[in-house]
């Protein structure tokens, strides 16, 4: 749990009406399975990257200053992750993170800016601090400033100082919840979680149904769809649903959907979840009654 928020400085002017039933905030994750060439050259895939970015730059002409962008590791980050975690006698292994995860947020930040996007990238590092007593302050003030501007804070995975003094790795699932208390436009707070897959699938056909909802507070019912040979260092759709669950359950609407439909397939990203195309499947993870 985040607790307390930090309020945003007094500079940042009041919210402005959203329509109904739009969000707020959008906080869009782009997997790192639609970054990267994981099978072939194991290479950061560039044009990927500014396809996404010219898609958000359209989303963010028509919503300026209501997103956040989350990308994800790929295959730049991974093999990071794996020696992070080999490393346990080493509280601050996890500082080597910094260093491929900023490559991330650069290649987005030039492609964004090609593309005429006020692109920022900030470590989440120094936003979260858990303290000793269990608690932990996320400083937003920052990310909530630049969405005034109308600009586009770029964040992805990073280390964080755990409660016992060392450094943990915060997955780019797990960022969101540093800045769901920090939108400007009245409204709930979005994530959509955008990956290789349609959303949590019903039997490891990947051409098989996805569950359509998932009650945030029953995470357990499902845990039996999880394939076991998924696992990597952010532990897969496991990782993914625990760490949406728990935005879920702090009021925010999760969605998991594939990224890889094609130009103009983030259109709708905006949309009441009703108005989204029918033949776009996805898993929300919501509560019923929102927090
Ligand atoms: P990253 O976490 O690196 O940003 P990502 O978010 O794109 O990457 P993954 O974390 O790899 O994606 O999670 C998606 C993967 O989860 C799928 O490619 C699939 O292999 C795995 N998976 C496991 N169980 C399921 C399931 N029941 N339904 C769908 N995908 C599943």
């Amino acid at each position: 749990a985040v607790t307390p928020t930090v309020p945003a400085p007094a500079t940042v002017p009041g919210p402005a009406p959203a329509p109904g039933g739009e969000p707020g905030l959008l906080v869009l994750k782009v997997g790192g399975s639609l970054l990267s060439d994981k099978r072939h050259s194991g290479q950061t895939d560039h044009e990927a990257i500014g396809a996404y970015a010219s898609e958000v730059a359209e989303l963010l002409k028509a919503h300026p200053g209501r997103i956040v962008l989350v990308t994800g590791g790929g295959a730049l980050c991974h093999p990071v992750g794996l020696r992070i975690k080999a490393a346990q006698d080493d509280p601050y292994a996890a500082v080597a993170l910094t260093e491929p995860a900023f490559h991330m947020r650069w290649a987005w930040t030039t492609a964004l800016r090609a593309r005429g996007v006020r692109a920022v990238p900030l470590q989440t590092t120094s936003m979260l601090n858990e303290l000793p007593d269990g608690t932990a302050v996320t400083e937003t003030g920052v990310v909530s400033r630049l969405l005034a501007e109308g600009a586009l804070p770029v964040l992805s995975s990073d280390c964080v100082v755990t409660a016992a003094g060392a450094l943990r790795i915060l997955s780019s699932d797990d960022v969101p919840g540093v800045v769901l208390d920090a939108a400007v436009a009245p409204g709930p707070v979005r994530v959509v979680a955008l990956t290789d897959v349609a959303g949590i699938h019903l039997t490891r056909d990947p051409e098989s149904p996805v569950l359509p909802y998932l009650d945030p507070d029953d995470v357990t019912a499902v845990r039996r769809l999880f394939w076991d040979d998924a696992w990597d260092a952010t532990g897969a759709m496991e990782g993914k649903v625990e760490a949406l669950a728990a935005h879920a359950r702090r009021g925010a609407e999760c969605v998991i959907t594939r990224g890889d439909n094609g130009p103009g397939a983030l259109r709708h990203l905006f949309a009441p979840l009703d108005a989204w195309p029918a033949d776009v499947p996805r898993t929300l993870i919501r509560r019923r009654t929102p927090a």
